[in-house]
């Protein structure tokens, strides 16, 4: 039997702010519409679109949980940590976000020159154009190379250009695990492993990662994402049992155009996981 949730929870979006479609107000009206109760608002390595999901939030009835996902360097792999109930104006995670925007910055100009080295040339601009918030990030040049021509879709543009052994890939140098759950802690917040399903590590590996992870002061794992299968999950679930890890639940929502998974799906956490809300939930529920 799943837990049954009395609230609905969406724990991992992106909006214009980072590489999503929908502005933050759009984003949490979409939310709402779509029946979550609860959504965090997660945009890579930047939270400015808090205030505003905020303001819409408080205007629709929506909880609103101050979130981010931020991009980790461990063993020569990208990891993605997310952040929840941070205090976005902390200043030590305001310093260590801004490192990572210049670091993209810096990246996404390299991934140009890759790019223009492999015949495709504007890449920069072409990119530029599409990122409208303070963040460049791969899937800006994958929406450029789709409208330009170089591939069908997001899925084989990533394939054929942007990941490990392709022309446009560029491995980011992105913060230490342990700066990074440091910053969330700092702030306030728990430091949640994203979709970690997902990442081309061995089992070894990712056991290593998530004990790494724990020593840190990491505290949750989503073991319900938009990009688990019902397999991941259930494996997931047992990692969060053996590490003793809180549970958290999120579509990783871009956008009607690209989504892993809509906004609102039912995503009930298998029996025996502690969700990650458990310590907050009992405030909210006496005003529900
Ligand atoms: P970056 O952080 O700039 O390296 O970009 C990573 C982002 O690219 C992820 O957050 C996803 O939104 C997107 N992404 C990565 N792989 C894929 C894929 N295979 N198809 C579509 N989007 C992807
Ligand atoms: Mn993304
Ligand atoms: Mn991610
Ligand atoms: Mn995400």
């Amino acid at each position: 039997m799943p837990i049954l949730n009395p609230l609905h929870f969406d724990l991992h979006s992106h909006s214009t702010l980072s590489d999503g479609t929908l502005s933050p107000e759009a984003l949490v009206r979409r939310a709402h519409a779509q029946g979550v109760d609860v959504l965090a608002l997660t945009d890579h390595d930047v939270t400015d679109g808090l205030a505003e999901a905020a303001a819409t939030a408080a205007e629709v009835g929506l909880r609103l949980v101050s979130g981010v996902e931020i991009s980790v360097t461990w063993s020569g792999v990208t990891f993605h940590i997310v952040g929840l109930n941070i205090d976005p104006e902390h200043v030590g995670l305001q310093a260590g976000l801004a490192r990572l925007r210049a670091i993209r910055t810096g990246r996404g100009e390299e991934i140009a020159r890759r790019l223009e080295k492999h015949g495709i040339e504007g890449a920069l601009a072409g990119a530029q154009a599409f990122a409208t918030g303070p963040i460049l990030s791969r899937t800006h040049f994958a929406r450029f190379l789709v409208e330009a021509g170089y591939a069908k879709d997001m899925r084989k543009v990533f394939k054929k250009f942007l990941v490990h052994n392709r022309p446009g890939f560029v491995p980011g140098g992105w913060a230490t695990l342990e700066e990074a759950v440091g910053w969330i802690r700092d702030a306030g917040g728990q430091a949640v492993i994203a979709h970690p399903a997902r990442y081309r590590v061995s089992a070894t590996r990712l056991r290593q990662f998530i004990e790494t992870f724990k020593d840190c002061g990491g505290v949750g794992i989503e073991v319900v994402s938009g990009s688990h299968s019902a397999n991941d999950v259930a494996g997931m679930a047992q990692y969060a049992k053996r590490y003793e890890l809180l549970a958290s639940c999120g579509s990783d929502y871009h956008g009607p155009e690209q989504s892993w998974q809509e906004l609102g799906q039912p995503m009930p956490l298998p029996e025996g996981c502690v969700p990650v809300w458990k310590a907050w939930a009992t405030d909210w529920e006496k005003n529900t």
